[in-house]
């Protein structure tokens, strides 16, 4: 693929919100010289780090005309990767000892993630060209491939018909709840609550909780129910035969296999065979893509939670590059890597660096699918990139330019990583890569000194 020889362009672009992706992709945007408007719908930026104790009026999710809150974060959320690799890649995350307000721990509360964010957003000007409380309630293509786009104000005014080169959707998908699909539940009287809308353990205390799902919210939650909870389940699908039963170093919780059906009697019953009455389900079942305001006449759709078709996880092909999505891959480091799909975008529309056509893309994007269904992957996993992130996010950076991963951040990933696994209580005080840490600061000197 070789760059276009084009004149470099200027572009008027929207980008739908203001957290970690909107601000880096605006960052991005503008040093390329495009003009950007930045829509959001809360009043700060920072997005699913704005912590709110209230929670939405349909604890579980599933009522569509539910009053909504944007952000999942609960009260004692401490990040679960370490500041130096969480960071954007010029801006470091770097501890402000000096300042009380701030939180120096390496896996700082969610509240010093927002302080940081809020930093950058200020260092770069970004806070500046952002629409606050202004929600983007459609988004159209119009003649000569521009896009139209409808905003509403707080106060409910509607702003139509503005009209911009190119969209960057960076919306978060954090906010609409997926909720495990359980036989029976529509008897079972207890009550069902999402993570989405779990902020403390309060209104679990005494009570016998059952928690569905196995990762990382899930693991902070339970332990912490733990303390107030009459009794603990966890229902996972990933738990190895032998794990399951009587946790060791708790005495009221259990680990379970999936549930099988729930009753009109209280009871759920497990595949493991075992039965417990409970009062509460809470779902840590992770969330949808969801693009409520997007209309591209069926090109772009989500299917199973896969976006598509999308080239490499961001441009759909027949809308390449005036329509792209900054942040759907996970399982991944975000901030980095929101941060080299912002430069690819910026790049490409204008004009310094080239797509490939439109068929090429299509083609690389059916092998793609292909590929994870022939490895038996299901759709909603097409966003997962886990252990191919360093390789997809290299693979912008040779595109971009710019240098590719630092390898302690790569090392560091997989340190954190085994960690957590060996100390799932403790990793965040205590770890092994203190020399990761060191190299880490010392490459920091490049953009702090
Ligand atoms: P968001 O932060 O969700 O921002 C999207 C923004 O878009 C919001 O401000 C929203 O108001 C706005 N918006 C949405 N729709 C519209 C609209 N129609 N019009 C206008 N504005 C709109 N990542 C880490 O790196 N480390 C961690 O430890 C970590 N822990 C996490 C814990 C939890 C519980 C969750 C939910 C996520 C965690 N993450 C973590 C991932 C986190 O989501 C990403 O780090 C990142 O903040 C996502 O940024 P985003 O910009 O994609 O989305």
């Amino acid at each position: 693929m070789q760059p276009t020889h084009h004149q470099p362009a200027s572009r008027h672009v929207a980008v739908i919100g203001a957290g970690a992706g909107g601000l880096v992709a605006s960052r991005e945007l503008r040093r390329e010289g495009h003009k950007v408007v930045v829509f959001e719908r809360g009043d700060q930026v920072g997005g699913t780090w704005v912590y709110t104790p209230t929670v939405e009026s349909d604890p579980i999710g599933l009522d569509p005309n539910r009053t909504r809150v944007h952000s999942s974060m609960y009260q004692s959320l401490r990040t679960n990767l370490p500041r130096e690799a969480m960071g954007f890649r010029d801006y470091p995350f770097v501890a402000i000892e000096e300042d009380e307000e701030r939180d120096p721990r390496r896996y700082p509360g969610h509240r010093e993630v927002l302080m940081y964010l809020k930093d950058f957003a200020i260092e770069f000007g970004v806070s500046e060209i952002v629409r606050f409380e202004t929600e983007v309630v459609f988004v159209g293509l119009v003649e000569g491939g521009k896009w139209k786009v409808k905003s509403k104000s707080k106060r409910g005014e509607v702003v139509e018909d503005e009209i911009f080169d190119a969209v960057v959707v960076c919306n978060g998908h954090h906010t609409e709840p997926c909720v495990a699909q359980i036989p029976g539940i529509n008897t079972w009287k207890g009550k069902q609550f999402h993570s989405h809308n779990y902020r403390n353990p309060e209104p679990f205390r005494d009570q016998v909780v059952i928690l569905i799902g196995g990762a990382a919210s899930s693991a902070d939650i339970s332990r912490e129910l733990a303390g107030v909870a009459k009794e603990v389940h966890i229902a996972s699908r990933s738990v190895a035969d032998e794990a399951i039963g009587k946790q060791p170093s708790y005495d009221n919780m259990w680990l379970h296999s999936v549930i099988k059906s729930a009753h009109d009697d209280g009871s759920v019953a497990f595949q493991d065979g075992s039965v417990v009455i409970a009062d509460i389900i809470l779902h840590c079942t992770g969330y949808k893509y969801d693009f409520p305001f997007l209309e591209t006449n069926g090109i772009v759709t989500v299917d199973d939670n896969r976006v598509g078709p999308l080239y490499k996880h961001v441009f759909p092909p027949a809308l390449a590059p005036s329509l792209s999505f900054v942040g759907l891959p996970w399982k991944v480091v975000p901030f980095p890597q929101f941060e080299l799909q912002s430069k690819w975008i910026a790049g490409l529309l204008s004009n310094r660096i080239a797509l490939p056509s439109k068929e090429e893309m299509m083609e690389d994007i059916k092998a793609f699918y292909s590929l994870l269904e022939a490895s038996g992957i299901p759709k909603r996993y097409t966003h997962n990139l886990g252990d191919c992130q360093f390789e997809y996010n290299d693979w912008l950076a040779a595109l971009c330019g710019c240098p590719v991963s630092e390898e302690w951040r790569k090392k560091m990933y997989l340190e954190v990583s085994k960690n957590r696994h060996a100390r799932p209580e403790t990793y965040r005080d205590e770890w092994e890569d203190d020399h990761l840490v060191l190299q880490a600061h010392e490459d920091f000197k490049k953009y702090t000194l």
